[in-house]
C-alpha cells in the first residue's frame, strides 16, 4: 500500500504533469517525482515534449546518485520500448531504483509494459495508485487515443445576435489554448493552439479544413499528432460536430447582466444542447464560466 509520502509525491508528480498540456501530443503528459531510500525528495520531472526526455528521465537526471535504492512516483506506467528515447523501465533499473508506484497503467501496452519488467528485475512496483486523480491530466489522451480521434471542445459566448467563438471575445478565455493542440476557428482557419509548441515534426494540419467533411478532417488531424482540439464558433462551425456527436466538451462564456431578475423567452433558454449536462460553474470578469460533457450513454430522460 503506498505510503502517505508516496501519495504526496504522487499528486506532486500529476501537478508536473499538467506542465505538458497542450505540447506533448501524441505522447502523453506524464510527471515523475523520485524519492531516496528515506523517503526524501531528491527529483521531479515531466515529458515536454515527443521526441524529448520523459517524466522519468528527466527525474532521474534531477536525483542523480541519490535515486538508488529509492522509489519512482509517476502518473503513467513507465515505457518498455526504445524509441528516440531509451526506455524508462531500464533507466529506472539502471539508476537502482527499488520500488515504482505508478497511478494508471499505459493502456497502449497491452499487459507487455514496463510494469512486468520491472518486477522481473526485481523492483517493488503499485499500481492504481490516486488514477482518478491522475486522469484530470491524462484521460482526453486516453479517450482520443480509445477514439481514434481527437478529444474536441466547443467554445463559444453569447452575444446579442447569437452564439459566436470566444477566444477572440473573452481574453479570459485564452488560456484554453495552453492545454489544447489545435483550434479550429470560425472563419475555417486551423493552427496549433500554442505556435511552435509542438516541435516541427508533430502536429500537420490540412491546409483546407472545410473542405474535408468532419470525419476525414479528424482523421487527418489525429494523424497528424493532434488529441486536443478546439472549436471555436457559433452553432455553425459546431453544427456538423455536434450532429455526429463528435464533441466531448463545452465551455461557454455567459455574459453577466445587471437586474437581477428579468424577462426570458423560452428561446433564450438554452444553454449547452441536448445531450450535453453541466459539469462545473465559476465567474471570470464579466462572464459565468460554464463547463459541459456529453452524457457517455445517451441523456437521461430522453429518447
Ligand atoms: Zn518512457
Amino acid at each position: 500500500m503506498a505510503s502517505p509520502l508516496e501519495l504526496q509525491a504522487m499528486r506532486r508528480a500529476i501537478a508536473l504533469s499538467a506542465h505538458g498540456l497542450g505540447s506533448t501530443s501524441p505522447n502523453p503528459p506524464v510527471g515523475c517525482v523520485i524519492l531516496d531510500a528515506a523517503g526524501r525528495p531528491v527529483g521531479e520531472g515531466y515529458h515536454a515534449r515527443k521526441g524529448e526526455a520523459h517524466a522519468e528521465g528527466n527525474a532521474l537526471l534531477a536525483a542523480g546518485p541519490a535515486a538508488k535504492g529509492g522509489t519512482a512516483v509517476v502518473t503513467l506506467e513507465p515505457c518498455n520500448h526504445v524509441g528516440r528515447a531509451p526506455a524508462c523501465r531500464q533507466l529506472l533499473i539502471d539508476a537502482g531504483i527499488s520500488r515504482v508506484v505508478v497511478a494508471l497503467l499505459d493502456p497502449t501496452s497491452r499487459g507487455d509494459g514496463g510494469v512486468n519488467d520491472l518486477r522481473k528485475a526485481g523492483v517493488s512496483v503499485e499500481t492504481d495508485v490516486l488514477a482518478d486523480e491522475a486522469l484530470l491530466a491524462l484521460d482526453q489522451w486516453r479517450t482520443a487515443l480509445r477514439q481514434g480521434r481527437p478529444v474536441l471542445t466547443w467554445v463559444y459566448t453569447q452575444t446579442s445576435s447569437g452564439l459566436t467563438g470566444a477566444l477572440d471575445h473573452v481574453p479570459e478565455s485564452r488560456h484554453l489554448l495552453l492545454t489544447a493542440d489545435a483550434v479550429l476557428h470560425a472563419d475555417g482557419r486551423l493552427e496549433e493552439a500554442v505556435p511552435n509548441s509542438h516541435g516541427p515534426d508533430v502536429v500537420h494540419l490540412p491546409s483546407n479544413p472545410l473542405q474535408l467533411g468532419t470525419d476525414e478532417l479528424l482523421k487527418a488531424l489525429y494523424s497528424g499528432g493532434v488529441r486536443r482540439l478546439l472549436i471555436d464558433g457559433g452553432e455553425d462551425l459546431a453544427a456538423a460536430f455536434l450532429a455526429d456527436a463528435l464533441i466531448g466538451h463545452i465551455v461557454a462564456y455567459i455574459p453577466e447582466q445587471g437586474p437581477s431578475a428579468s424577462s426570458r423567452s423560452a428561446g433564450q433558454l438554452e444553454m449547452v444542447p441536448v445531450g450535453f449536462h453541466l459539469t462545473d460553474i465559476c465567474r471570470v470578469a464579466g462572464h459565468i464560466v460554464i463547463g459541459a460533457a456529453r452524457w457517455l450513454h445517451g441523456t437521461p430522460g430522453q429518447p
